[in-house]
């Protein structure tokens, strides 16, 4: 099933939860709603559900408007945080509870229960009760009960947040196979972007109700819409390099730093930016951007050809280092700023170390700080 949303709008009061939201989920696809805690995510679910009407604009499922549509009648199933599994009931019966309600017969409630059931991977589970369950295994029989009344759409809000680090891990895998093997066009609401990044096929990301950029994952991250974007994805965050647009280059406050704007990332200026243009900026740079002198050195001959069109070197000082697994990440000070770069562990730098770095194409970025727009 399609999703299509035109110009969603919601209000409470005078919040705007969702602001003309205009998205297209495709058929079969698996898409994170994606932002920080209050941009309007729930709200979105809760409208394709039924559950909160719109304020204005309209939502179709596969080109029909259900705008109006009683929840009941959409076809909707639902997973959320707290799971809501019937206490009283054994996983069985929690499973075969909407087929119940669709006066499906008995026998065939339960075939078909098991053959959910051992897509989810809980067949031995069957006879127990949810206070029995730890959380992935109840987080299992919520999403088999969903799947149970064949829906149009999955909804899954937030599922996985009370599940521990590892669990969530597993958990998220497992719904990604859920998802491929039943083919059901599904919207998973997180703030994790990590979470999101590792599941879906595509990305929406929401900021005080306002789309800011639909995508797949790799393209969100490679080339984000705005500021906003490229802040909000990536561990560890973006680094972020305060000063001026001024004279066609980005240059730090106490003019320590000066690169032209054509020499940074891809070259490529967004808009037309005058010579007498000046106005406050952020260099944002991926800290697998940053070319250091000791990786130079080991790198191969492809990575040679990327540096040698990477900018003109930049005097930077070693000021702290932390392992982070295979890598090393090495704190430097540039133009009086901190950065964080990450560096092979086998030819680590040394505290205090002066060298000279560039920067590559990809990953590194220049935004306008008052409006969040991209310029490279
Ligand atoms: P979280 O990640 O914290 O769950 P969210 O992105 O899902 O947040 P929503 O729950 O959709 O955000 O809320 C969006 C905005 O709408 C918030 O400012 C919230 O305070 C407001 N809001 C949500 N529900 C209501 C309501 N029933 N009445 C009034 N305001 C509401």
């Amino acid at each position: 099933m399609q999703i299509r949303l035109e110009n969603l709008t919601k209000n409470y009061g005078k919040t705007t939860a969702v602001n003309d939201l205009s998205v297209t989920i495709e058929d079969g696809h698996l898409v994170s709603l994606l932002g920080p805690s209050g941009c309007g995510k729930t709200t979105v679910l809760n409208m394709l559900s039924g559950i909160v009407p719109v304020t204005s604009g309209h939502i179709y499922f596969d080109g029909k408007d259900i705008t109006q549509m009683p929840p009941e009648k959409r076809n909707v199933g639902l997973v959320f945080q707290n799971y809501s599994l019937y206490p009283h009931m054994t996983v069985l019966e929690n499973i075969c509870f909407p087929l119940e309600i669709k006066k499906i017969p008995k026998k065939q409630r339960i075939e078909r229960a098991k053959v959910l059931a051992d897509m989810v991977r809980i067949s031995d589970l069957l006879e127990r009760r949810p206070s029995e369950l730890s959380g992935g295994q109840q987080q299992r029989v919520a999403i088999a009960r969903a799947l149970a009344k064949e829906p149009s759409i999955l909804l899954l809000d937030e599922p996985l947040s009370n599940l521990d680090a590892k669990l969530r891990v597993e958990m998220r895998e497992e719904i990604l196979r859920i998802q491929r093997r039943s083919q059901v066009t599904t919207v998973f609401v997180t703030h994790d972007q990590e979470e999101a990044s590792s599941i879906s096929d595509e990305m929406v990301l929401l900021n005080h109700g306002v789309l800011q950029q639909q995508g797949s994952p790799r393209s969100t991250y490679d080339d984000p819409a705005n500021y906003f974007v490229v802040d909000f994805l990536g561990s560890p965050p973006v680094n972020k390099i305060t000063g001026q647009v001024r004279d066609g280059a980005f240059v730090t406050e106490d003019g320590a730093l000066r690169l032209a704007l054509t020499s940074l990332g891809r070259g490529l200026l967004r808009r037309e930016i005058s010579g007498s243009e000046t106005f406050p900026a952020v260099l944002a740079i991926r800290a697998e951007s940053i070319l250091v002198p000791a990786a130079q050195a080991a790198i191969s001959a492809t990575s040679v050809a990327q540096a040698t069109q990477a900018t003109p070197s930049i005097s930077a000082k070693v000021s702290n280092r932390y392992t982070i697994g295979r890598d090393e990440l090495s704190v430097l000070e540039i133009g009086g700023q901190t950065v964080r770069a990450f560096v092979s562990a086998e030819y680590p730098l040394a505290d205090g170390q002066d060298l000279q770095i560039s920067l590559k194409k990809r990953g590194v970025f220049v935004f306008a700080v008052e409006s969040g727009e991209r310029l490279v």
